[in-house]
This record gives C-alpha cells, sequence and structure tokens, in this order.
C-alpha cells in the first residue's frame, strides 16, 4: 500500500530532478534513453531556465503508428513553445515569486498562479512523461505487478485497454487521457482537460495522484496522419506504448 510519504518522495524525486540547463544535456539525454523519467528530469536549483528533453528516439522511429512529421511537429514546436512560455511566465512572476520552480511546488500552488504558468508548465511536465511512455519496441503488455494490478482492477487487459481508450475519446476538446495510481494505491482511469495533469492541486482535476500512463489527444498530435479520426489515432498509440516506464512509474523506481 502507497504512503502519503511516498507518493510526495515519488514527486519530488521527479520534481526535484525537472529540467534545466544546456549544461546537463548530456545527462537528461542517456536518462531519456534509458527511459527513466524521473532520473531525466531535474531542476537546475539556482534558478535556470526549463529546457527541452531530446527525445528518446528519432523522430521517425514510432512509424507507422505516429508519423515522423507529427513527432517532429509536436516535440519539436509545441513542446518547445511549451517550454519557452513556462520560463517567460516565471520570469515575469519576478525572481522571488516561487519559493522553488519545481513541479511539485507548482502543481501545488497551481490555482495560485497565472494561467500562463498552469498552461505551460502543465505543457512542459505533460509532454516530457509523454514521450517516455512510447517507444518503438512496443506492442506489449504490461508485465509484473502493473498487470496484475489491472487485471485485478478492470477485468483483464483488454477491458482496461477499452476503457482507457473511451476516456481518451470522450475528453471533449483538448486534454489528456491518464491511468493514475491514487494515494490509496488504486488504479483510476481519467482524463484532464488543456495541459492539467493529475498532480495539480485544483477542484477541476477530478483525480489525483501518479501518472502511470497518459495519452495526449489534443488534435496536434494527431491530426496530419489522422485528420479528425482520435479513434485511429488512439488505436495506432496502443502500440507504441512503453510498458517498461509505466511498470517503474507504478513501481516508484522510475
Ligand atoms: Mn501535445
Amino acid at each position: 500500500m502507497e504512503t502519503e510519504n511516498s507518493r510526495r518522495d515519488f514527486i519530488k524525486k521527479s520534481a526535484t530532478l525537472v529540467l534545466g540547463t544546456i549544461t546537463a544535456s548530456s545527462i537528461l539525454n542517456s536518462a531519456f534513453a534509458s527511459g527513466n523519467f524521473a532520473d531525466s528530469i531535474f531542476i537546475d536549483p539556482d534558478g535556470g531556465k526549463f529546457s527541452l528533453p531530446a527525445l528518446p528516439y528519432a523522430y521517425d522511429a514510432l512509424e507507422p503508428h505516429i508519423d515522423k512529421m507529427t513527432m517532429e511537429i509536436h516535440h519539436g514546436k509545441h513542446h518547445k513553445t511549451y517550454v519557452d512560455n513556462l520560463n517567460k511566465a516565471l520570469d515575469a512572476l519576478g525572481k522571488n515569486a516561487l519559493e522553488d520552480q519545481s513541479f511539485e511546488h507548482i502543481f501545488d500552488k497551481i490555482e495560485k498562479l497565472p494561467d500562463a504558468v498552469r498552461n505551460n508548465a502543465g505543457g512542459h511536465y505533460n509532454h516530457s512523461l509523454f514521450w517516455t511512455l512510447m517507444t518503438p519496441k512496443g506492442n506489449t503488455e504490461p508485465k509484473g505487478k502493473l498487470a496484475e494490478d489491472i487485471k485485478a482492477g478492470f477485468g483483464s487487459f483488454e477491458e482496461f485497454k477499452k476503457q482507457f481508450s473511451d476516456a481518451a475519446m470522450k475528453r471533449f476538446g483538448s486534454g489528456w487521457a491518464w491511468l493514475v495510481k491514487t494515494k490509496k494505491g488504486k488504479l483510476v482511469i481519467t482524463s484532464t482537460a488543456n495541459q492539467d495533469n493529475p498532480l495539480m492541486n485544483s477542484d477541476s482535476v477530478e483525480i489525483k495522484g501518479t501518472p502511470i500512463l497518459a495519452l495526449d489527444v489534443w488534435e496536434h498530435a494527431y491530426y496530419l496522419k489522422n485528420q479528425n479520426r482520435r479513434a485511429d489515432y488512439i488505436a495506432s498509440w496502443w502500440n507504441v506504448v512503453n510498458w517498461e516506464t509505466a511498470e517503474g512509474l507504478y513501481e516508484g523506481k522510475k
């Protein structure tokens, strides 16, 4: 059973390691390549800038399921814009406006921060996680405790996929579908609007907890290849899910 402390430790570990300066980019890249999200993100304790992490694979590596041009624009333009605008939004707040720039702190105080911080911090965190939850070596199923608990919670892996896909389909407009581990240790499927996520301390985030699986259902994630057919994109995405990353997040190792 997960405790509040272990959840906080996990978030803190993720958050204190979040995204920083160019000097750390090689650490970042090798950590991303190993699929270890918590170790791959870090924050510069001296108030350094957030930066765009490298993808842990080539832009065309997820073909034919997710196309190269979508990945280039999604990572190189959309994600980069969130990073740039997060830095601008934090600059605009001023040096002493936040106790620290960790995601843990930002997401905890999210209701007190400007929309520009909410949208861009969420955008940066969500995408950084999303890239590590995909792999060219996909088309597999979860193993170990995550597999067991998905089966126990949803009846079967197929039923879980159906319910997760439904949540992704039903998210109106732009947002994300999530598999979350709540602080009581329960696996729950949910979705959030815009760039919100289950770590945000906000009434508009219905289910809070540790993200285990994340699916971007903004049209920018699929429009070039699938146009308006979100269901086709979701079906394709199952082929590239990185269950090793998800298992690590679930077991608190990553
Ligand atoms: Mn996106």
